[in-house]
């Protein structure tokens, strides 16, 4: 599988990333024509809303690849890099594709991610093994057949379905680099297993997502976005906000409206239900958990039936000790605290080990956006719900600390998926030998110790003194021997 992967990625890396895009693009036509059947497939498979599906995995994705296929040319086009001590001298950056990429993926947003991440891997010039969740493996087939259509090398794209042990037995093989979605314990496996051979891994894993509502907030709108941000496909989201810390003065009355909001999400037709049972065993520990420590459960607290948990809210001294608040729950579960002062808002946000996304309300602009730049995440949005972020083609996706790192989308993630090689023009035909090459000599070292002088030195005149002086030694020493 390796070596079908290996010759097919020599054929494509050749071919220029116009061309690339060209043929990826029919993958596009592929995904509209079959929207309404794909939809389909992920509901069935995953239990998600039909507005989810068509938003989220088949929406989003068109625009995923339609602006890949626009921006990649000129993101991975070379770069001339100005020479600081040699400015006559050419240097560029390339963008090398890595070679096989290793795509291994959840089952919760079970179409856009592979196909994002397939679909960069290949036009930065790679080939892709694909391994989707064993969840979900119809959706996984779904990305190999869009590209059926593509006119792409025999082997580029093979999807290899199984269990953890066969992504596991897809690193021992030694694909060039790991793209790895999933939970933080799984990450820290793929970690280990690339670090043998050693290959390049990107980890996208979990969260406990925060969002912030200040005393200036627009109530009403902010509880809309936390009662959808914490529900939506479940709660099954990596960004989903799972902790939300509002300003002591309006801390009841917003729990109130996102209580009142909570309570009118429809499960028949608007919470997405239980994919995978695994996860059932976590709520209820974090049920089991909220009730040992007397935890006030404002609403939900009950599963509905085998496949829905009601939408969640807990509060109450003691909460910031709680699993629900410590732990990723991945369901609609979301805990609150209260907060005086920005300053311990930032505290409390902060003292997490995960940091993917978060959320500010607030209707001061120059408030909310310093709140935000202060926050140990990779991305935040204000007065809208962080996770909307991974909708947008443009913005790098990724975390800090157990959130992962590296980054999937935007130009920050195509980049990731190659290796900068710099290609330097040397001299055509004759030049004099470098003062730092053989023979090292008196001239040599009164020279050299000359240049760091230079470097460091901020006066022009005391550079244009030192240049002259280093002028004549190195004519003296070239003259001595040109050519050793
Ligand atoms: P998981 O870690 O159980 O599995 C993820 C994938 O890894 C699956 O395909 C699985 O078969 C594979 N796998 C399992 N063991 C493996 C091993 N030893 N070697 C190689 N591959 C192995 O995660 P999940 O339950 O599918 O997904 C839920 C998790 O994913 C949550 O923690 C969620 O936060 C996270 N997630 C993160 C993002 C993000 O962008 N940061 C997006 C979606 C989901």
């Amino acid at each position: 599988m390796m070596e079908r992967a290996r010759r097919a990625q020599a054929r494509w890396a050749a071919l220029p990333v116009e061309e690339r895009a060209r043929r990826l693009r029919p993958a596009i036509d592929s995904l509209l024509e079959r929207r309404e059947q794909i939809a389909d497939i992920v509901c069935e498979e995953n239990g998600k809303p039909r507005v989810e599906a068509l938003l989220h995995e088949i929406g989003a994705s068109v625009g995923k690849l339609d602006w890949l296929c626009r921006e990649a040319p000129s993101i991975l086009a070379p770069e001339a890099r100005r020479l600081t001590w040699m400015p006559t001298r050419r240097a560029e950056v390339h963008r090398v594709p890595h070679g096989v990429v290793l795509v291994i993926s959840p089952w919760n947003v079970p179409l856009g991610i592979p196909l994002g991440q397939v679909a960069a891997a290949l036009l930065a010039g790679n080939a892709v093994v694909l391994k989707p969740s064993e969840v979900t493996p119809r959706c996984g087939a779904v990305v190999g057949e869009l590209f059926a259509g593509c006119d792409l090398p025999s082997g580029l794209l093979q999807v290899v379905q199984g269990d953890g042990a066969v992504g596991a037995s897809l690193i021992a093989q030694k694909p060039d680099k790991v793209l790895f979605t999933g939970s933080v314990a799984t990450g820290r496996k793929v970690m280990k297993a690339a670090a043998e051979h050693p290959i390049p891994v990107g980890l996208e894993l979990g969260g406990i997502d925060a969002l912030i509502v200040c005393d200036d907030a627009d109530l009403e709108y902010a509880a809309s976005a936390a009662a959808w941000g914490a529900t939506f496909n479940g709660g099954q989201v990596c960004a989903s906000v799972e902790r939300l810390l509002v300003q002591a003065s309006v801390y009841e009355p917003f729990l109130a409206l996102l209580q009142d909001k909570l309570e009118r999400v429809d499960p028949a037709t608007e919470l997405g239900r239980i994919t995978a049972q695994r996860q059932k065993r976590v709520y209820e520990h974090h049920l089991e958990d909220m009730k040992a420590r007397g935890l006030d459960i404002r609403t939900g607290g009950e599963f509905i039936d085998e496949l829905r948990l009601a939408p969640t809210l807990v509060a109450g001294e003691g909460v910031g000790e709680s699993a629900v608040w410590r732990e990723e729950s991945f369901g609609p579960l979301v805990a609150a605290r209260p907060f005086d002062t920005d300053d311990q808002a930032v505290q409390l946000h902060d003292a997490t080990e995960f940091g993917l996304t978060a959320s500010v309300f607030s209707r001061n602009p120059e408030r909310a956006r310093a709140l935000a730049g202060r926050l140990r995440v990779g991305l935040v949005s204000i007065n809208d719900v962080g996770a909307s972020l991974y909708g947008h083609a443009e913005l790098p996706w990724g975390g800090v600390g157990q959130s992962g790192f590296g980054r999937s989308q935007g130009k920050e993630g195509l980049l990731e998926l190659t290796y900068a090689k710099v290609i330097e023009d040397g001299p055509a035909g004759f030049e004099a030998k470098r003062p730092w090459w053989y023979p090292y000599d008196q001239d040599q070292l009164q020279l050299l110790s000359m240049f760091g002088q230079l470097i460091g030195s901020r006066s022009h005149l005391g550079r244009a003194r030192l240049l002259a002086r280093m002028g004549g030694r190195a004519a003296r020493m070239v003259t001595r021997s040109p050519r050793l």
